[in-house]
């Protein structure tokens, strides 16, 4: 390994560093607390710590939102979380996410606009479970306005969270990368609004139905095309640590440069550890990511390349960031959809080159 690789991961591994150290700061100030369901406090990170259950509507919330049948508005933070409600409540609300495509939600800080525009929201949803770390303190004081704010991800089952150390004892916040588990989200979403707007509860309940069915043929189409690919070959080598429910959902295994210790010398051993996986194992493509820098992938592809094996970059995987909006990358469909294609294509399996329904970009 020579130094200008080490150079080249020494800044994404400070990144994560940062992302940990954020992550331990959260858990000292007693926003992040046990993952019990029906805990008292909310219990999927940046949730308040005031004794507020964000499931719970408060009667004054329901009220104003009952009675206000005009300007209703819906502020999300993720595209992922934006996609889902729009799904759900059709059009019958303005929904608006905050979160770029292309942004990392881990880092993102609202800005003084991004704060008024929560604040003239009638309901926020975001995703949880600490993603949107930095902007915990601002979810609490809109609930202590009385402000409906949900987590999509509040009502999933502790013993369906993956807890990996890396994640210093909070849970692994992608859950997306399942399309069950992300489905489960949408019933949530589906469940909060018809407490909210009791007149529609049966459009929200009948909407999220039939998106639930949508995700469960995506769910057995990532599942299908993934085992298609020859099993030696089922490793996702990948930038950034995003995939672990993926992999737990459709069985493949995942490795990603950003391993779990924050050392400089473990970032040159997990590189070197990769690439003694891609030689020994013969694997033909590593992926990049939408939203992370591609330095350290190109530090394994160049490290296997010194030992005379030939990887390629098998194409970029949207993680934590969906494609624009108004394509169909930027659908959460869409998303998986491209995700699963442009692995299973690139590691020898067997998937349409436009994907699930021939709605895909060609590459
Ligand atoms: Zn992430």
């Amino acid at each position: 390994m020579d130094a200008s690789i080490i150079s080249q991961i020494l800044p994404l591994r400070s990144r994560f560093h940062r992302r940990l150290v954020a992550t331990v700061v959260l858990l000292g100030s007693g926003l992040l607390v046990g993952c019990d369901r029906g805990a008292p406090t909310a219990k999927n990170g940046g949730a308040a710590s005031s004794g507020t259950d964000s499931s719970t509507v408060s009667s004054a919330a329901q009220t104003a939102v009952a009675h206000n049948g005009s300007a209703r508005n819906i502020v999300t933070t993720t595209g992922m979380v934006r996609d889902i409600v729009r799904q759900v409540v059709g059009e019958r609300w303005t929904v608006t996410g905050l979160i770029e495509s292309g942004v990392d939600p881990h880092l993102f800080k609202p800005t003084r606009g991004d704060v008024k525009r929560l604040n003239d929201a009638e309901v926020v949803f975001y995703s949880g479970l600490a993603l949107e770390g930095r902007m915990s303190e601002t979810f609490e004081q809109l609930r202590r306005a009385g402000k409906p704010v949900f987590a999509v991800t509040d009502q999933i089952e502790a013993a369906s969270l993956r807890t990996p150390p890396e994640f210093a004892d909070h849970h692994d916040p992608h859950v997306w990368m399942d399309a069950a588990l992300w489905s489960q989200c949408v019933e949530h979403v589906g469940e909060s609004l018809a407490k909210l707007d009791p007149p529609h509860a049966d459009e929200y309940h009948e909407r999220a139905t039939a998106y639930r069915a949508e995700l469960t043929r995506l769910d057995e189409y990532a599942r299908r095309s993934i085992a298609s690919i020859p099993e030696s070959q089922r490793v996702l080598v990948t930038a950034h640590d995003a995939f672990g429910y993926f992999s737990q959902a459709y069985g493949i295994e995942v490795k990603s440069v950003q391993g779990v210790s924050t050392e400089a010398e473990a970032g040159v051993s997990d590189v070197n550890r990769l690439v003694d996986l891609l030689v020994e194992r013969k694997l033909p493509a590593i992926f990049v990511e939408s939203s992370v820098n591609a330095k350290n992938i190109k530090a394994v592809i160049e490290g296997a390349a010194s030992r005379g094996v030939t990887v390629r970059v098998g194409g970029e995987l949207f993680s934590d960031a969906m494609g624009q909006d108004g394509t169909y990358e930027g659908t959460y469909l869409g998303m998986i959809d491209h995700n699963v294609t442009t692995i299973v294509r690139a590691l020898g399996g067997d998937a349409p080159e436009k994907g699930m329904d021939g709605k895909l970009e060609a590459k």
